[in-house]
C-alpha cells in the first residue's frame, strides 16, 4: 500500500498565505472547521493511480473536505463537533456509474422472481401474488431468469396464464431486454399471429407456427408495456425512496442514472424540493426528446447542494446477450440463425448522437455485442471531428469487444463504464452464446484499461445488485460467490484493488464530469465517505464480497447507519 508519507498542509482558506505558521494555522482554520473526523483508518484513491492511507478528517460547514490527516499530523483544537472513529475503517462514497434508479424502486414493489429456481417455482411465486393482491388489475414483476431454471427455452404464455386468473400479466426477465406475458396481456394489446416484429425486436413464435409463444424481445416489449398502467406520481415517489434507501445501505453515494425519462427527473426534483435527495444523481436522459425536456439547451448545474444534475443521454444500440439480443459481428454461436438485434442503424445513432453533441450533452451509448461496440467506436470516430473538446463519449457495457477494436477504446477520450457483477452473472451463457473464439474480448477489463480508456464501474441495478463491495470482490478475482471457477474466468482480465476501487470512485466521478468535487478522500472534495467493517486494501475476494456498510456518510452529515437506518437531514436539501 503506497501510503503517502508526504506531511499533507491543513486547509488554508484561500486568503490565507501559504507561509504562515502551523500553529497559527490551526487557530486561524478554527473559525471555518465544522466537524472532524478523526482517530480513523482511512482509504482513498491518491488521484494519480495508487491508494493513499489517512487518519482523519477535517469537513467545513459546507460538506467540504477542507484537511486530510495523517498519523502525527496536527489537528485544530477547536471544532464544532468532533467524531471518534474508534479506528474504523473509512472509504469514499462508492460511486455507481451505472443504474437504472426508478427500475430499482419498481422492482422492489412488484413481484421479484430473482429467487425462482426453476419455472415451477416461479409459477407458484406468481400464483401467490396474484392472490395476495387482488386490487392489481395487472400483475408485474421482474427478475426472472430461464438460465437458471434448467430450461433451455423461454416459457411461455400458457404456463403463465395457468397462475394469472385471467388478469394480464407483464414480468421483465432480469436483463430487462425481454418480457414474459400471459394471453391476456397479448390480448390487451393486440398482439396476434399476423403482428410484425418491430424494428428491433422480436415476438418469441411457437413452434412452427406465428402465435405469440408468450415472450417479447427487446423493442417488442413496448407492444405490451404500453398497456400496462402508468404509475401515478405518489408511486414514483415510493419508488424512489425505496431505490435510495437501498443505495445508502449499500454505501452507494452518487449515481448515474441511464435512462432518466421527465417523470423520473420531477421526482427526484420533488425529492430535492422536500429535503429527502439524500444521494447524488447525475442523469442520462432516456433518449433525446426527454433529454431536451429535462435539460432544455445544454447539460444543466448541480441542483440541491451536488445532489442532482442531468449531464447527458443514453441512447440504445442493441440488446442483451442473454435473450441474444445483443448485435454480433457473426451469428451467436448457440443459434446460428441470428446474430443479435441492432435497434438503429448507423447512420440513426450518428444522427442522435449529434443532436446531443451539439448542445454539449455527454453521450452514453449501451453497446454489447461487438458489433454494436465497433458501431458505436466508428460513429465517435467521425463525430470527434465535429465536435472537439473533452467530450467523454462513454460506451456503456463494452460487454463483448473484438479484440481489434479493444485498443480504440484509448481513443478520443472514450470512458469504458463496466459491470463487473454481469462476469460472474454471465460467464456460462456467455460461453454458450459467443463460443470459444470470442472470448478474449469479453468483460476485459484489464485489457481495456491498458489502452488509457478511464474505467468506470457499476451495477447496473436491479440487473444486478447495488453491491459495490461485492463488484470489486469480482473484479480482482473474476469469481462468482460460490468460488468458481477455481483461478479466475479469463483470469488475465482481472484487476487490482486500486484499479476497482478507483473504477468504483474517481473514475466514476470522472466518467459524469463530477472528478472536482466527488469520487477521492482529499482536500477541497466533498465528504461523502462510508465506515466499513473491515480494510478493503487488504481483504481477500471473499471477505472483500461481505463487506458490510456500517455507516454512509454524504455532505459531512451521515446520511445512514446500520444501527438507525436513514438520518434525518441536518439542514433541508435547498440549505445544502
Ligand atoms: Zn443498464
Amino acid at each position: 500500500m503506497p501510503a503517502s508519507s508526504r506531511c499533507r498542509r491543513p486547509a488554508l482558506s484561500r486568503w490565507l498565505s501559504t507561509t504562515i505558521a502551523l500553529p497559527l494555522l490551526a487557530v486561524a482554520l478554527s473559525a471555518h472547521a465544522d466537524v472532524l473526523v478523526d482517530n480513523v483508518i482511512g482509504l482513498t484513491p491518491d488521484g494519480k493511480g495508487g491508494l493513499e492511507r489517512f487518519t482523519g478528517l477535517l469537513i467545513d460547514d459546507q460538506g467540504n473536505i477542507s484537511a486530510v490527516y495523517h498519523d502525527k499530523e496536527k489537528r485544530p483544537k477547536k471544532v464544532a463537533y468532533k467524531v471518534d472513529g474508534k479506528g474504523r475503517y473509512v472509504v469514499p462514497g462508492m460511486i455507481d456509474a451505472h443504474v437504472h434508479i426508478m427500475d430499482t424502486g419498481f422492482a422492489k414493489m412488484t413481484l421479484d422472481l430473482s429467487g425462482a429456481r426453476s419455472l415451477e417455482e416461479a409459477l407458484v411465486q406468481v400464483r401467490a401474488y396474484v392472490q395476495a393482491h387482488p386490487d392489481r388489475s395487472w400483475i408485474e414483476g421482474n427478475g426472472w431468469n430461464q438460465a437458471n431454471w434448467g430450461l433451455d427455452r423461454m416459457p411461455t404464455a400458457a404456463e403463465l396464464d395457468r397462475v394469472t386468473g385471467g388478469k394480464p400479466a407483464y414480468l421483465s426477465r432480469v436483463d430487462g431486454h425481454a418480457a414474459w406475458v400471459n394471453s391476456a396481456a397479448l390480448a390487451a394489446a393486440g398482439v396476434t399471429d399476423s403482428t410484425a416484429d418491430p424494428a428491433g425486436g422480436r415476438i418469441e413464435r411457437a413452434a412452427g407456427s406465428r402465435r405469440p409463444a408468450g415472450v417479447l424481445v427487446d423493442a417488442a416489449q413496448d407492444l405490451v408495456a404500453a398497456k400496462v398502467p402508468q404509475p401515478r406520481p405518489s408511486d414514483r415517489d415510493t419508488a424512489f425512496g425505496e431505490a435510495q434507501l437501498e443505495f445508502l445501505k449499500q454505501g452507494v453515494t452518487a449515481l448515474a442514472d441511464m435512462g432518466t425519462t421527465i417523470q423520473d427527473w420531477q421526482a427526484y426534483r420533488r425529492a430535492g424540493d422536500a429535503g429527502n435527495l439524500r444521494v447524488r444523481i447525475v442523469s442520462y436522459a432516456r433518449g433525446t426528446d426527454d433529454m431536451a425536456l429535462i435539460g432544455g439547451s445544454g447539460p444543466g448545474g448541480w441542483l440541491y447542494g451536488d445532489r442532482l444534475k442531468i449531464q447527458g443521454v443514453k441512447l440504445y444500440l442493441d440488446g442483451a446477450l442473454g435473450s441474444r439480443g445483443a448485435w454480433l459481428k457473426a451469428p451467436y454461436a448457440d443459434a446460428p440463425e441470428t446474430s443479435g438485434l441492432p435497434r438503429m442503424n448507423e447512420t440513426q445513432l450518428g444522427n442522435l448522437m449529434s443532436r446531443a453533441a451539439i448542445d454539449n450533452f455527454q453521450v452514453a451509448v449501451h453497446a454489447i455485442g461487438d458489433k454494436a461496440n465497433e458501431t458505436v467506436l466508428d460513429t465517435i470516430d467521425q463525430l470527434s471531428q465535429t465536435y472537439k473538446g473533452d467530450r467523454r463519449w462513454r460506451i456503456e457495457h463494452a460487454q463483448v469487444v473484438a479484440p481489434a477494436d479493444v485498443v480504440r477504446f484509448g481513443q478520443h477520450g472514450i470512458v469504458a463504464s463496466m459491470q463487473p457483477q454481469h462476469e460472474a452473472s454471465d460467464r456460462t451463457m456467455a460461453e454458450a452464446r459467443l463460443g470459444p473464439a470470442r472470448l478474449a474480448g469479453a468483460y476485459a477489463w484489464k485489457s481495456i484499461a491498458a489502452t488509457g480508456a478511464p474505467l468506470a464501474f457499476g451495477s447496473d441495478t436491479p440487473v444486478e445488485p447495488p453491491a459495490p463491495f461485492v463488484g470489486l470482490a469480482v473484479a480482482i478475482s473474476r469469481q462468482g460467490a460460490d468460488g468458481q471457477p477455481v483461478g479466475g474466468w479469463q483470469p488475465q482480465e482481472k484487476l487490482t484493488l486500486g484499479q476497482a476501487l478507483a473504477a468504483y470512485t474517481s473514475g466514476a466521478a470522472y466518467a459524469m464530469f463530477a472528478e472536482d468535487r466527488l469520487g477521492r478522500l482529499a482536500r477541497g472534495m466533498k465528504a461523502d465517505f462510508l465506515f466499513v467493517d473491515r480494510d478493503v486494501a487488504t481483504a481477500t475476494p471473499e471477505a472483500l464480497r461481505q463487506t458490510k456498510v456500517v455507516e454512509t456518510w454524504i455532505n459531512g452529515q451521515q446520511a445512514w447507519s446500520a444501527a438507525r437506518g436513514v438520518a434525518k437531514p441536518l439542514t433541508s436539501g435547498k440549505a445544502r
